[in-house]
C-alpha cells in the first residue's frame, strides 16, 4: 500500500545528516508519525529500493519499552529492535526488521546491503580525505626536518656495527634469549637454603641487570635515513593542497570515481601510517644511544666480565667500546 500523502520529501537517497537525524529521533523516542520523511505504511515491493542504514535500539530507548514496527510484516505492531532504514522510489523512508530483508527482497537483499557497504566506505574515504589531504604538506615538511635525527643515529649504528661488532652480536644475542632484557646468569653458591628458580632447582638464577632499548634498531640494518627518503618520495606523489579551493577541486574530482577515492584515502592513510613508523624507529635508535641504556649495557658487561666478549665504560659524553684489541668511540644521544 504506498503512502497515502502521495511521493515523500527524498526523491533521491537521502543525505547523511538527514539519515543521522532520523536515527536520532528512533533513539530519542519520537512518536514514529512525527518523523519527517518517514512512512509507516507497506512499501511497493517491485519498486525501487535501497537499504541504506542498518540500527540497533534498545527497550530502554523506546516509549513503554517497546519494540519498532516493520514496514514490510508488522502492520505498525511492534516488532524488532535490529533493523535497516529502506529508501523507496516513492520518496519515501521507512523502517524494517533485520530479518525482513532477505525475506522480502531475495537476492536483491545481497546486492542493497553490498551498495550500502559500498557507499559507507566512499563516505568514509571522502570524510578521511577531507580532513587529511590539508595535512600534507605540513607532513612532509616535518618528514624533511627529520633527517638530521636519521643521520645522527645512522652515523652511530653504522660505527658500533664496524667498529664494535662483538659488542652488537652479544648484545643482540642476549636480548634475543632473554625477552629484550640485559641478563646474567649466576651460579648459586655457599651454604644456606637454596634459592628457587624458575627452572625448578637448578644450580643457576638469571637475573635481569637492565631493560635493553632500543633493540629493534639495532637488529634493523636498513639505515633510517633511507626509510625517510623512501617516505618523502611516497609523500610527493600526493597532491599538495594549499588552500579551500584546491581541496574542493581535488575531492570533487576524485569523487566521480569512488574507487579512485577510496584508493586515494588508502594511499594517503598508507603514508601516513609510514611516517608515524619512522617515528618509533628514530625513537627507538635514539633510545638505544641513550645514557640509561648505555649505563645499562655497561652494567651488564661488567657482570659477565670476559664472556660480554668487550668491554664498555662511559667517558664523559661518549660511550668508549673495546673488543678485540679496537676502540669505538660513539657520543651518546642524551
Ligand atoms: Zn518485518
Amino acid at each position: 500500500m504506498p503512502d497515502p500523502r502521495g511521493p515523500g520529501p527524498h526523491s533521491r537517497l537521502p543525505s547523511t545528516y538527514d539519515l543521522r537525524e532520523l536515527l536520532q529521533r528512533l533513539r530519542r523516542s519520537d512518536p514514529l508519525e512525527s518523523i519527517p520523511g518517514l512512512s509507516l505504511t507497506k512499501p511497493v515491493l517491485d519498486e525501487e529500493h535501497e537499504i541504506i542504514q542498518r540500527f540497533d535500539v534498545t527497550v530502554e530507548q523506546r516509549p513503554d519499552r517497546e519494540r519498532l514496527p516493520c514496514a514490510l510484516c508488522s502492520n505498525n505492531k511492534p516488532k524488532f529492535l535490529h533493523g535497516f532504514v529502506l529508501w523507496s522510489g516513492d520518496g519515501w523512508l521507512r523502517i524494517i526488521g533485520s530479518c525482513c530483508g532477505p525475506k522480502y527482497f531475495g537476492v536483491h537483499y545481497h546486492e542493497m546491503t553490498r551498495r550500502m557497504a559500498k557507499r559507507f566506505s566512499n563516505e568514509r574515504a571522502e570524510n578521511y580525505l577531507w580532513e587529511n589531504l590539508p595535512k600534507i604538506a605540513g607532513v612532509i615538511a616535518k618528514t624533511k626536518l627529520l633527517s638530521d635525527r636519521c643521520l645522527m643515529c645512522d652515523e652511530r649504528m653504522k660505527k658500533i656495527r664496524e667498529d664494535a661488532p662483538e659488542a652488537v652480536k652479544s648484545i643482540v644475542a642476549n636480548a634475543n634469549e632473554n625477552d629484550g632484557r640485559l641478563c646474567v646468569v649466576h651460579k648459586i653458591s655457599g651454604a644456606g637454603p637454596r634459592m628457587k628458580t624458575t627452572a625448578g632447582g637448578s644450580d643457576f638464577q638469571t637475573m635481569t641487570i637492565a631493560p635493553l632499548r632500543g633493540e629493534k634498531a639495532l637488529k634493523d640494518k636498513k639505515p633510517l635515513n633511507t626509510y625517510r627518503k623512501n617516505i618523502l618520495l611516497i609523500l610527493a606523489k600526493l597532491p599538495s593542497i594549499s588552500n579551500d579551493d584546491e581541496l574542493l577541486e581535488v575531492i570533487t574530482d576524485l569523487s566521480t570515481d569512488p574507487q579512485k577515492l577510496r584508493n586515494y584515502a588508502d594511499a594517503v592513510m598508507g603514508a601516513f601510517k609510514k611516517v608515524d613508523d619512522l617515528h618509533g624507529r628514530i625513537s627507538e635508535a635514539e633510545s638505544f644511544f641513550s645514557r640509561e641504556n648505555m649505563i645499562g649495557i655497561m652494567k651488564w658487561s661488567d657482570d659477565l666480565e670476559s664472556h660480554a666478549g668487550f668491554d664498555l665504560k662511559i667517558q664523559g659524553k661518549s660511550v668508549v667500546i673495546k673488543s678485540n684489541n679496537e676502540t669505538c668511540v660513539v657520543k651518546m644521544l642524551s
